[in-house]
């Protein structure tokens, strides 16, 4: 039975690591749960605060004598903080770390800021209430709280300044009667508008017939009480964006908020302008060049009530709405909607565990939905929408699939094949647009054939082995390993190696090809500069520039309609990755830069050069059949059961000490044995513990452990049974961390 209550008091500021135990007294116990606030006496005079629960515990943290009772439940409104606290316990819960990191992750941490704003303290209750608390506060000896309150009964609003100068009140104490709502503080700062200076120029359009009908019915369903998620399945230009304003639109109308996630790089100015010109100030955006007083600014505006929509990357999941009616997730394939550090949580599962709170609706769009969402459709879970036709009529692109083996064997051993070449020569003759696409993911040692085009994977599971410094083959999920062969072990051919060519070469080459063509080249390099990205994007846009050359960059939702060539220089690269999703991955790159060509009046022509031209992943691109991908995939993921067939945990061990590391990955290694001792072995399986990826970073050494498992709920139950037992046995020399269905 847990007998303490953890309990943070001060959430604004910098101090979410200091949390308090307090005693639940007999009377409360079913009444507290983190999120709750609760009336604490607190510091040395006991004054009242209150605070909220951020966990419970059996064990007392320091001598039980010492550790006072919690005096009772705030019941004063459920306040948004009390949510997201909740939310964060969730998110710890879930996806590991400590509680501290999950709160640091959903409450936006206010730092000290400099600039002097100009503050009010103001009355929040009439005058005959006013005084009845006064009484109550004097009989109590609340002295300060007394003194404040007799000061606005006879002058609201007091400033800010006078009440902790002049009347000597903390903060805090405000802060308490600010919770009570008895008064307000009110800052005469106007909060900066990150739209300042945008002006409006965009038509409305009126939906079609296929978009109205997925507003209609997403509105009907929810309007029964029916909160499953949504999947948009729509091609690229297929008018998404236009039905998500629709919903919003509604949302507003019942007095509800919603939040856009969209991936950073997919948050470009057309799209902003877009929700500036039909929602205007109501709309705000979040993004990571802001500063950090600017986002939370905007957060501020948000729990102010003077928002509707809250456009933003993962973090604006977090936006402290008290009435969501939508949570859209646009592109909900990218990867980024997964964070990379702890708490390692995948934003469309917080989403949907956010809008149960609020009974919104999380509608997730993609021209290239994830295996997981789309399985959901499937199995029955979320409903399916499917828009197949591009806005207007607009064809798609056709699409043609050259074979670089080809290419080599009739002696041509540029970058670029023939027929792209050709293709690239016309469209400079005719002024119109190319964009070329080298696909970079797979860059990191992978080895393959350019005679064959096979590549060498681990033999055991199936994912491409990565060449080390060493010479040798190693594979990062077992690490079993191999020399590096001399000639192809498929076909003989000693054209074997790693591919090296970045986007700064390609650009030569095809500049020497095309010595008249104006190039732009958009890479980590050439965006490094503030706004780099972005001019980048409007000189083409602009027609500054006959040609693109970019990285997977280029290929997320921009619109260039002067585009009618697009050339993906070497799609399989995306192919070796060592990383089960690589064909997932693959397939999308291909789609997404494929769906950049033919956006304005003259159709499109996508040309896919690669090694693996009857591979699944490039063929069912090339036709845009993502069902028929979709199928094949499954198959695979479900024979060697991975996800979305099975759910998988990956366990980090780090440390300094080696020796420290393997004791421990042996130890969670046997753990994990011991929990899923009575469980069906063909319902679980484990893979390691084994070397990382790259077995050691700045002296650390990272250990991993793979975990598969039929049953996900199963697999949050391990890592709190393991989290328990590196608790009665730690190791501080050992940093280990869990990632559910790693990225
Ligand atoms: P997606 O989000 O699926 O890529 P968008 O909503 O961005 O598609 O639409 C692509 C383009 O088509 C945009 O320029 C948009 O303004 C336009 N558009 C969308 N719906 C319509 C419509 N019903 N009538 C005319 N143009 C439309
Ligand atoms: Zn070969
Ligand atoms: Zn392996």
């Amino acid at each position: 039975m847990d007998t303490y209550a953890s309990v943070i008091v001060d959430i604004t500021h910098n101090k979410l690591d200091r949390p308090f135990q307090y005693r639940i007294p007999d009377e409360l116990k079913d009444q507290i749960h983190p999120g709750v606030r609760v009336v604490v006496p607190f510091g040395k005079g006991n004054h009242t605060q209150v605070g909220y629960v951020i966990g419970l515990s059996a064990k007392p943290e320091i001598a039980p004598d010492r550790i006072k009772d919690i005096i009772s439940i705030d019941e004063s409104g459920t306040s948004i903080e009390s949510e997201l606290i909740r939310l964060a316990f969730w998110i710890r819960e879930q996806y590991g770390g400590t509680m501290n990191q999950a709160l640091r992750t959903v409450l936006p941490v206010k730092k000290k800021t400099q600039a002097k704003e100009k503050r009010y303290v103001f009355l929040n209750i009439d005058e005959a209430e006013a005084l009845d608390i006064l009484q109550q506060f004097e009989k109590k000896h609340q002295t300060a709280r007394a003194r404040l309150l007799s000061a606005l009964l006879e002058q609201s609003p007091v400033p800010y300044d006078a009440v902790t100068g002049k009347l000597h009140v903390t903060a805090s104490v405000i802060r308490a009667l600010e919770e009570k709502q008895i008064l307000r503080v009110i800052s005469e700062r106007t909060y900066r508008n990150p739209f300042s200076g945008f002006s409006v120029s965009e038509a409305l359009v009126s939906l079609n017939q296929d978009q109205k009908a997925i507003v209609d019915q997403i509105l009907t369903r929810r309007n029964s009480g029916d909160t499953s998620p949504s999947l948009i399945f729509g091609v690229t230009g297929s008018g998404k964006t236009e039905v998500y304003m629709a919903l919003i639109e509604e949302a507003i109308a019942q007095g509800k908020q919603s939040i856009v996630l969209i991936p950073e790089i997919a948050l470009t100015y057309q799209t902003l302008i877009r929700f500036y010109a039909r929602f205007g100030d109501r709309v705000s955006v979040l993004h990571s060049r802001m500063s950090q007083g600017e986002r939370f600014d905007q957060y501020e505006r948000a729990k102010n009530g003077e928002l509707d929509v809250m456009i933003g990357p993962r973090s604006a999941l977090f936006t402290p709405f008290s009435n969501i009616g939508f949570i859209i997730i646009d592109e909900e394939h990218e990867s980024s909607y997964k964070s990379e550090g702890v708490p390692r949580y995948h934003a469309c599962e917080t989403a949907i565990e956010r809008a149960k709170m609020h009974h919104a609706n999380v509608v997730l769009g993609s021209a290239t939905p994830s295996l997981s969402s789309y399985l959901k459709t499937q199995q029955g879970k979320w409903h399916l929408y499917t828009l197949t036709d591009r806005v207007m009529r607009r064809p798609m692109p056709a699409v043609s699939v050259i074979d670089l083996r080809n290419e080599l064997r009739t002696g041509n051993r540029s970058v670029l094949s023939r027929r792209l070449r050709d293709q690239i020569q016309d469209r400079l003759a005719k002024k119109e647009q190319i964009m070329l696409f080298l696909n970079r993911r797979g860059y990191a040692g992978f080895v393959s054939c350019r005679s064959c085009g096979d590549v060498i994977k681990c033999s055991h599971c199936d994912v491409s082995m990565t060449l080390h410094r060493d010479k040798r083959l190693y594979c990062h999920y077992c690490g079993d390993s191999m020399d590096l062969p001399k000639v192809c072990p498929s076909c003989g051919s000693p054209y074997i190696g790693t591919f090296r060519a970045g986007t700064q070469q390609i650009e030569a080459i095809v500049q020497k090809e095309f010595p008249n063509a104006r190039i732009l080249r958009m890479d980590a390099d050439s965006t490094r500069k503030k706004d780099g990205y972005e001019s980048i994007l409007s000189a083409f846009s602009n027609r500054e520039a006959d040609i693109l050359i970019g990285t997977q960059m280029i290929v997320k939702g921009h619109d260039f309609p002067g585009v009618t060539l697009v050339g993906i220089l070497a799609a399989d690269l995306s192919l070796h990755v060592p990383d089960y999703r690589a064909s997932e991955r693959t397939f999308q790159l291909l789609t997404q830069a494929s769906g950049r060509a033919g956006r304005g009046e003259v159709p499109g022509e996508v040309i896919i050069q690669t090694y693996q031209p009857d591979h699944y992943s490039i063929l069912t691109a090339a036709k845009q059949d993502y069902v028929s991908f979709y199928q094949q995939e499954m198959i695979y993921r479900k024979l060697l059961h991975y996800p979305p067939a099975w759910e998988m945990m990956l366990i980090h061990i780090d440390s300094e000490n080696e020796p420290a590391a393997d004791r421990m990955a042996a130890f969670l290694a046997l753990m994990v044995r011991e929990y899923l001792k009575e469980e069906n072995t063909r319902c679980w399986q484990m893979i390691g513990p084994s070397n990382a990826g790259i077995a050691k970073i700045e002296d650390i050494f990272r250990k991993v452990i793979y975990i598969k498992h039929a049953d996900a709920d199963t697999l949050t139950g391990l890592k709190s049974f393991l989290e328990a037992k590196m608790d009665e046995q730690p190791d501080p020399a050992v940093s280990v961390q869990f990632d559910r269905n790693p990225m």
